[in-house]
């Protein structure tokens, strides 16, 4: 029975835009801090008679984000009226876009283990976002539903992939990638816990070797990447299952549990809701300037497979090593600034500093690209033995000393002095007469022990490969 059923999958997120205005009106967009309802005004509230005015740094946003993917972008485009009621709506319809998005078209290409994967993009579109519920008991234990506006009108894009993925690890490495796209051009803080981006997967079955789609669920509330992976992977498991039982399917709406590991049903879903779209008559449609394009694609910085690409290609890094760098901004800016420091730093020695021990230091942990350079310099010169250098760094992240100064508030200079490495080898040998013995009975791991012996003695400091070497002149002899 296993492999009897392919799945389909489809990704809409929405995306929380980095602006210091609401989407049609001037109210600030810094909603994540100020109180409840302090960043409202007439537009954002849906007072009658208040008129929208575009944020162009929205539309910039959503232009950037349309060429980062290679989508295609119209010479015109326009908003639409989505009407339909919810407390959270004031206007009781949403500016959104319906048949002219912004962008069109467009792939994000990425690796998974099971190799690499493109996911065609149907589509990116601007509008705005609703106000914010919180259902909880008030003063006296009754149940009550209260509105904060000031998420209302902040502008939010909307990027939809065509059906096209088919596993829940792609479906999270899809959404890992967009969001470092988002991250490269500083379109959105995108993170999945702040509600900054929101993930809904649309996941159906299919006989393998067919081409009709089998019937969706439309899952959400995933606020991690790890929950995306696993609430898609539950629902195919649950599909399957009822699929194999015979049990028919139904157009459905589910919510994750991350703490139970399932979906749930929310609601069931028609087919397509009647939002009664027609164009936003207080817009006027939107010429996409040529010129402004030119400037925003000239604008734009290294995206993340390029980087990789380079990283691989141009400074010899393993493909693993440069997405894991690439992966995560702060060692990005790391490996970057330690190479800013000193250019001539071998890069792949450099990578391994960064993806082991810096980031298995505790997240958030600060160290200075200058040091870290620094750090590989000295290990690169013989001057620091490896253990060290390890021992150094996280002092250097706990205290924001510098590397040097650490070196020599302990002392930790790597000794490559053959002259007081000889006398350390002289001592040990005639400290250990046992193993010395045993080297010139041929048992070769006694070498190890006297190196060992050597490294005590020296604190660690002595240059290893030396040692064995002076060790071995010195038995040899
Ligand atoms: P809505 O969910 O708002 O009705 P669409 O019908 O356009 O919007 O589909 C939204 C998403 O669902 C898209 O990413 C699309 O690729 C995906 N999708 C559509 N049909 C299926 C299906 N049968 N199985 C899986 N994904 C699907
Ligand atoms: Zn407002
Ligand atoms: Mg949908």
């Amino acid at each position: 029975m296993t492999a009897a059923y392919e799945a389909v999958i489809g990704i809409e997120i929405h995306v929380q835009l980095r602006t210091a205005s609401k989407m049609f009106c001037g109210c600030a967009a810094d909603v994540q801090t100020a109180p409840p309802n302090s960043r409202t005004c007439p537009v954002c509230l849906g007072l009658p008679g208040a008129l929208p005015v575009i944020n162009r740094a929205a539309v910039r946003h959503v232009l950037a984000t349309g060429l980062a993917i290679g989508a295609r972008i119209p010479d015109v485009t326009r908003w639409d009226r989505k009407n339909y009621f919810y407390p959270d709506l004031p206007k009781g319809y949403q500016i959104s876009q319906y048949d002219l998005p912004l962008a069109a078209g467009g792939s994000l290409s990425f690796d998974t283990s099971a190799g690499p994967v493109t996911v065609g993009i149907t589509r990116a579109h601007l509008e705005e976002d609703t106000a914010r519920l919180i259902h909880r008991p008030d003063d006296t234990g009754r149940q009550v539903s209260l509105v904060d506006f000031n998420r209302s009108g902040l502008p939010l894009m909307e990027i939809v992939t065509d059906p096209v993925i088919h596993s829940a690890e792609a479906a999270r490495r899809y959404a890992e990638e967009l969001r470092l796209v988002l991250l490269a051009i500083g379109a959105s803080e995108a993170a999945l816990e702040g509600g900054q981006m929101r993930v809904e997967a649309n996941v159906s079955l299919r006989p393998v070797g067919t081409e009709k789609f089998g019937i969706r669920a439309e899952v959400k509330n995933m606020n991690s990447f790890r929950s995306v992976e696993r609430a898609i992977g539950f629902e195919i498991e649950r599909q399957t299952r009822a699929l194999e039982a015979g049990e028919p399917l139904v157009q459905e709406t589910r919510g994750w549990d991350d703490d139970r590991g399932l979906t749930y049903r929310m609601r069931l879903k028609e087919d397509s809701d009647d939002y009664r779209y027609f164009p936003e008559p207080d817009l006027p449609p939107f010429r996409t300037d040529p010129a402004w394009l030119a400037e925003i694609r000239s604008a734009m910085p290294e995206l993340p497979a390029a980087r990789r690409q380079r990283y691989a290609a141009a400074m010899g890094l393993s493909p693993y090593d440069a997405a894991v760098i690439v992966g995560d901004g702060a060692a990005t800016a790391l490996f970057e600034g330690a190479l800013q420091a000193d250019p001539s730093l071998p890069a792949k020695r450099l990578a391994n500093w960064v993806t082991g021990e810096y980031l298995r230091l505790p997240a958030g942990t600060g160290v200075a690209p200058a040091q870290l350079a620094a750090l590989v310099r000295m290990i690169e010169s013989n001057e620091l033995s490896g253990t060290n250098a390890k021992e150094i760094l996280a002092r250097h992240a706990a205290t924001g000393e510098t590397v040097r100064g650490i070196v020599a508030a302990l002392g930790l200079r790597q000794i490559s002095d053959q002259g007081a490495l000889r006398t350390a080898v002289a001592a040990v040998l005639a400290a250990n007469p046992d193993a010395v013995a045993d080297v010139r009975a041929g048992k070769a791991q006694a070498i190890g022990f006297l190196t060992g012996q050597v490294m005590k003695q020296t604190r660690g400091q002595a240059n290893a490969a030396m040692v064995q070497q002076l060790l071995r002149d010195a038995l040899e002899g």
